[in-house]
């Protein structure tokens, strides 16, 4: 997961224009909507967004729960 994050990141891809997703550079055409017709990009393109969005909610939730422990933590050394 933490790998597919800093790829997302990495400058070395741009993406599609077709479908979305993250080429990079030094592949001359985009290996996923390749052969696909632009509705099939464009449904394929709304797929990624909602599972990237999916994904961010999950983060930001096991974020909530690190939150939370961190703070019993803090308690309980504060209450020993
Ligand atoms: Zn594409």
């Amino acid at each position: 997961m933490w790998f597919q994050f800093f790829n997302y990141k990495s400058k070395y891809s741009s993406p599609c224009e077709r479908c979305g997703v993250l080429v990079s550079d030094d592949q001359p055409e985009c290996p996923h909507c390749k052969g696909l017709s632009s509705k099939n990009a464009r449904i394929l393109k709304g797929i990624r967004k909602n599972e990237m969005s999916n994904k961010n909610k999950g983060l930001s939730l096991l974020m909530k729960v690190l939150f939370c422990l961190c703070g019993l933590g803090v308690v309980y050394l504060f209450t020993l």
